[in-house]
């Protein structure tokens, strides 16, 4: 596995790979590994010749009151978790190398970006997009791998490449739990033990509906009401709502198209994502 921290060198990296024809695969990560990006590079490597992982703590999506400085980074053990799982390459660059001194151009994206997470992290996507879209400029893989824990993300992403043309294939993988429920994430290491268990409420919640949408429940209010009813452990719900899938706009009730029940609260000073897909067998 090479460690490659420059455009320059990634590029000549890559470049003997394409020439001998090998598919390649991209997971981008902001770090601080878990089993849900290595399910990521287990998807990519599935269907990949090789795979880069890329860690970067990516500044531009994150708003000033957030937690840039504080996100938790180890990257010897990341290192060493790309290496056992087969990584070819980790790109770790650093952000002047991304973002060049007057920097000023921004990938913005549009509807798909308003609600959800969009409306509590003003300019999250427009830098989400951006730092997508310079990496997929500096891997050009043939593929690369997102975690539908991000659903917002995973869509915004995928219209991207849809609008400005770009030929590589999006990937959404599963989200990856603990044996508990709790969907696996970076910020879970900022939670308390008893902050831990109140976190429960949001997979409980989420997994509630789901139980009632397989049991026949279609109406979209008792849905997210049945959902909310477990939310009252935690300490700020910012959302919860069933939005179709591909406008993530509310559903309309009755459901009859799949679509996602996304959440986001706060548990202490810990904000927390997950979402459940109800989907419709295929007629
Ligand atoms: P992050 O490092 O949090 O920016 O995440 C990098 C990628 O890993 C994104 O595509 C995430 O959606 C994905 N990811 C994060 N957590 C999970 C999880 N629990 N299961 C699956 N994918 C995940």
């Amino acid at each position: 596995m090479q460690t490659i921290t420059t455009i320059a060198e990634l590029r000549h990296a890559l470049v003997q790979a394409r020439e001998a024809g090998k598919r390649v695969g991209f997971v981008p990560t902001m770090g601080y590994l878990h089993e849900g990006h290595l399910a990521l590079v287990a998807a990519s490597r599935a269907r990949s010749d090789i795979t880069v992982v890329s860690i970067f703590v990516n500044p531009t999506q994150f708003g000033p009151s957030e937690d840039l400085s504080a996100y938790p980074r180890d990257f010897p053990r990341d290192e060493q978790l790309c290496r056992n799982a087969g990584v070819a390459i980790v790109f770790a660059p650093d952000a002047r190398e991304i973002y060049p001194a007057g920097s000023e151009t921004f990938v913005e994206p549009g509807g798909l970006a308003k609600p959800l997470c969009g409306s509590f992290r003003p300019g999250h996507f427009r830098g989400v997009a951006t730092v997508v879209c310079k990496l997929f400029n500096m891997v050009q893989p043939d593929a690369a791998f997102f975690g539908q824990k991000d659903f917002q993300q995973c869509a915004v992403v995928r219209r991207m490449a849809l609008d400005l043309n770009l030929p590589i294939e999006i990937v959404d993988v599963p989200t990856v739990r603990e044996p508990d429920g709790l969907a696996m994430s970076s910020r879970n290491r900022y939670l308390g033990g008893e902050e831990r268990r109140r976190a429960l409420a949001i997979s409980r919640g989420l997994f509630a509906a789901a139980d009632e949408f397989r049991s026949g429940e279609r109406n979209v209010e008792k849905l997210i009401e049945i959902a909310k009813e477990q939310l009252n452990n935690v300490d700020r719900l910012q959302y919860l709502e069933l939005v179709d899938c591909h406008t993530l706009e509310r559903a309309a009730s009755p459901l009859r198209l799949t679509s996602a029940l996304c959440g986001a609260a706060y548990v202490g000073s810990t904000r927390l994502i997950d979402n459940v897909i109800l989907s419709f067998p295929a007629p």
